[in-house]
C-alpha cells in the first residue's frame, strides 16, 4: 500500500499543521482528537510512514502500544471514566478516515452515548482544558 505523505497526520508530525500535543518521543506522538467521540478522546500516532497496522514494523507497533498504555493511564487518572475504549481502524472499509496509523483512546461511562466518529469539531478551549488535565496526570 503506498503511503500519502500529504495526509493530515503526516503534516502534524512534520509541524506543518496544528495539534494539541500531549506527549512525544522518538517513535510516537499523542494529541487530542479535534472531533472527540467523548471528552478526553486521545490519538496516538506512529512516526513511521505507515497507513495501517500492516505496514508498521514490530518495533513501531510496540512503541505505539507503549505510548497508548501510558496515555490511557493518564486519561484514567485525569478524567476518572468508568471505562476506557482503545481502538485502531485499518482501511476505509473498517472505518479509517485518516490514512496514517493511529490508536484511539476513548473514555466512557456506563450509558454514555458516544458522538459520531470524526463528525463534530469540539471547542478549542475545552480541548485545551482537558489536555492540561491529561498532561498533569502524565507529569
Ligand atoms: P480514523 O477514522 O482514521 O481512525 O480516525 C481519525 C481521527 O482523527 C478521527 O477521530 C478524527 O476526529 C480525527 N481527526 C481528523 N482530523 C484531525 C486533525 O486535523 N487533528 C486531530 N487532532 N484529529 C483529527
Amino acid at each position: 500500500m503506498s503511503y500519502d505523505p500529504n495526509n493530515i497526520f503526516a503534516k502534524i508530525l512534520r509541524g506543518e499543521a496544528p495539534a494539541i500535543k500531549l506527549y512525544e518521543d522518538e517513535q510516537t506522538l499523542a494529541m487530542m482528537d479535534i472531533m472527540p467521540q467523548s471528552p478526553g478522546h486521545v490519538l496516538i500516532l506512529t512516526k513511521e510512514p505507515a497507513e495501517t497496522l500492516f505496514e508498521m514494523t514490530p518495533e513501531g507497533a510496540a512503541a505505539c502500544i507503549r505510548t497508548t498504555q501510558k496515555l490511557a493511564h493518564a486519561v484514567r487518572e485525569a478524567l476518572k471514566p468508568e471505562g476506557v475504549f482503545i481502538g485502531q481502524f485499518n482501511g476505509a472499509a473498517a472505518g479509517q478516515t485518516v490514512p496514517h496509523v493511529h490508536f484511539h483512546i476513548i473514555p466512557r461511562d456506563h450509558g454514555q452515548t458516544l458522538k459520531m466518529h470524526a463528525r463534530e469539531m469540539a471547542e478549542r478551549p475545552e480541548l485545551e482544558r482537558i489536555a492540561r488535565q491529561i498532561r498533569a496526570a502524565l507529569a
